[in-house]
């Protein structure tokens, strides 16, 4: 088997553990960015598969760290992969009542420093002449999230970044593409505990999303089998379309 690695932005949450574990199985070397989480927990499940892990540690609220996380990445490894993501949420709450101070903390690390990622992560790709680029959007992004107006609006414009830089680098076979969640069990999930029920009703596939789903969709899209697939949002979701 052709050794391949992957570089995840947000290794240690509920979706970027998945992701390791499951790109690791598939003997994807792993490049691991941390903020906050167990990054030697990652380190431990990668040497037990098999695969080496390089850890870098990232904030994206710092463009300089982006910038040098991500040449650090490519001076390490041949990158075949990168996927975007990480995220934060906040509670619910109307955006009439929300701070500026958790706007722009949103709009900094969900869309400003996604939209550096792509740029470096482009940049890199394009020298290497090979890549793909996998950003972890939203539902809320594509049909919207009550008391949730600038999270989905970030997970929005990260879909219109997907589409526009997959137009930019379709020339050189490099493709972009996103996977939008619906409600995934994870840490930005619990507070959402006594909700459970009633979200699993609204769900055509009645139960909720784990994040093996959003990871093999993962999978799927960085491997030859997608390789006529550019500029695409696939929802990972149980077919809700709002909660
Ligand atoms: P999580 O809270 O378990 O993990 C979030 C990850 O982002 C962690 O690795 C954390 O360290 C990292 N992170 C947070 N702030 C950062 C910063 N400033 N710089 C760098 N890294 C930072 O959440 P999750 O559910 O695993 O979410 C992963 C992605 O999936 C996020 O982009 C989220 O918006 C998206 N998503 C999740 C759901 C869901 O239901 N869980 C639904 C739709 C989209």
């Amino acid at each position: 088997m052709i050794r391949k690695s992957v570089m995840i932005i947000g290794a240690t949450g509920g979706i970027g553990q998945s992701l390791v574990e499951t790109f690791a199985k598939n003997k994807y070397d792993i490049v691991a960015t941390y903020l906050n989480g167990d990054i030697e927990k990652i380190k431990m499940l990668c040497s037990g598969l098999g695969v080496k892990c390089t850890a870098l540690k990232l904030d994206l609220k710092s463009p300089d760290n982006i910038k040098k996380c991500i040449s650090d990445a490519f001076q390490e490894d041949y990158l075949d992969c990168a996927i975007c993501n990480a995220g934060i949420s906040k509670n619910e709450i109307l955006l009439c009542d929300e701070s500026e101070e958790n706007i722009d903390e949103l709009i900094d690390v969900n869309f400003k420093g996604i939209i550096l990622c792509n740029k470096y992560l482009a940049k890199g790709f394009l020298r290497q002449k090979h890549g793909n680029i996998i950003n972890i959007s939203s539902i809320y992004g594509e049909y919207g999230g009550a008391c949730e107006c600038v999270y989905s609006a970030c997970k929005a414009g990260i879909i219109g970044l997907t589409k526009s830089l997959s137009l930019e680098l379709s020339p050189y076979n490099i493709r972009v593409n996103a996977i939008a969640p619906g409600f995934i069990e994870t840490n930005m999930t619990k507070r959402f505990e006594d909700e459970k029920e009633k979200l699993i009703e609204k769900t055509p596939l009645n139960r909720l999303g784990k994040p093996e789903d959003v990871a093999n969709t993962a999978l799927f899209l960085a491997s030859e089998n997608a390789s006529f697939i550019t500029g695409e949002v696939i929802d990972v979701s149980g077919g809700v379309l709002r909660f």
